[in-house]
């Protein structure tokens, strides 16, 4: 199971939202947690299999 700690939070004026990587420093911004999640799990795929 998978626990957002931190790292994560919403910009109401724009409705982007971001989320940095808890193991380097990569961070995406993104319209909608569905689309931010879907890259966070590809970088940690890519970057961090075994994380
Ligand atoms: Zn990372």
């Amino acid at each position: 199971m998978v626990t957002y700690r931190s790292g994560s939070h919403v910009r109401s004026a724009t409705d982007l939202v971001e989320r940095e990587c808890e193991h380097c420093d990569w961070a995406a911004v993104a319209d909608g947690y569905p689309a931010l999640v879907e890259q966070y799990q590809q970088h940690l795929r890519a970057d961090h299999p075994r994380a």
